[in-house]
């Protein structure tokens, strides 16, 4: 990577959304620049290169790509967020060996990705949103669905449950550093976690049978007090032939994942 610049995400409404990108697309715009990647927190749909609904900020239902590309006369690649982590997890981080990764990302919400044959799969991929329990805990944000993984293993789950038991002073990032004094109550919440994850990402090996899952997002930071329980599960809920042989390990990349995969997506873009 070149050059990063980090800017605040403006989310009072989409016109104020899209004025703030387009500045942070613009100052850095020369004439060696040959297209632009974006990587959205929505789903997107390629066909038409729109965003159709974001959980967290204000985009909707919008020509994202036709925009774009008629504001900066360049060809524009988009990309749901997670989908372009785990491109660049699979170009350079924790999957840069294998052929066939999905990735799943633990922060506020729960994203995921996938790699199969060496192809981006450039579907949804919301993986947070496939149901581990039937009728169970309320999903996040603007979606309806009960039970849904996202209910169970992010960031915010977590800190869900550690106020509950330790008090609301105590977020995500302490229930880990509980656990790491060895407080059993916070190593048992962290293991229920795990299994939660193992029982999402038994679902996913069975229909992708990839060789690795990459664990990422600021959450992943719980590492194996939640991916030896969900590594336990998976193995009991793998169908034989992809268990044995499936490993679950943390992401590489770090916060770079999403700005790597949307540079990924610009390339093709450019064909
Ligand atoms: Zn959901």
């Amino acid at each position: 990577m070149e050059k990063r610049r980090e800017h605040a995400t403006p989310t009072a409404s989409q016109d104020e959304l899209l004025t703030g990108l387009d500045e942070a697309v613009e100052e850095p715009l020369t004439d060696e620049i040959a297209a632009v990647g974006f990587g959205l927190p929505s789903p997107i749909d390629q066909r038409s290169g729109q965003a159709l609904q974001a959980v967290n900020i204000p985009l909707k239902d919008i020509d994202f790509r036709a925009r774009m590309k008629e504001r900066f006369g360049l060809p524009v690649g988009i990309e749901n967020d997670a989908n372009a982590a785990a491109y660049a997890e699979f170009q350079f981080g924790a999957a840069r060996d294998v052929e066939s990764m999905i990735m799943l990302t633990l922060g506020t919400g729960c994203g995921g990705g996938a790699v199969i044959d060496g192809n981006l799969f450039r579907g949804w991929a919301e993986f947070g949103h496939i149901v581990i329990e039937y009728d169970g805990l309320p999903c996040q944000g603007t979606c309806t669905g009960r039970g849904h993984l996202e209910a169970y293993v992010t960031g915010v789950a977590a800190g869900k449950l550690a106020a509950a038991e330790f008090g609301p002073a105590v977020d995500a990032h302490r229930l880990v550093r509980l656990a790491d004094e060895g407080e059993p109550r916070a190593i048992e919440i962290l293991d229920g976690i795990g299994r939660r994850l193992g029982a999402g990402i038994g679902s996913l090996v069975n229909i992708f049978n990839p060789e690795l899952v990459v664990i990422g997002g600021g959450f992943a930071a719980a590492g194996d007090y939640i991916l030896e329980p969900a590594r336990q599960i998976l193995r009991r809920e793998a169908l034989a032939g992809a268990g044995e042989r499936v490993r679950i390990v943390r992401a590489e990349l770090g916060t770079a994942a999403g700005l790597i995969g949307a540079g990924l997506v610009a390339f093709d873009a450019v064909g």
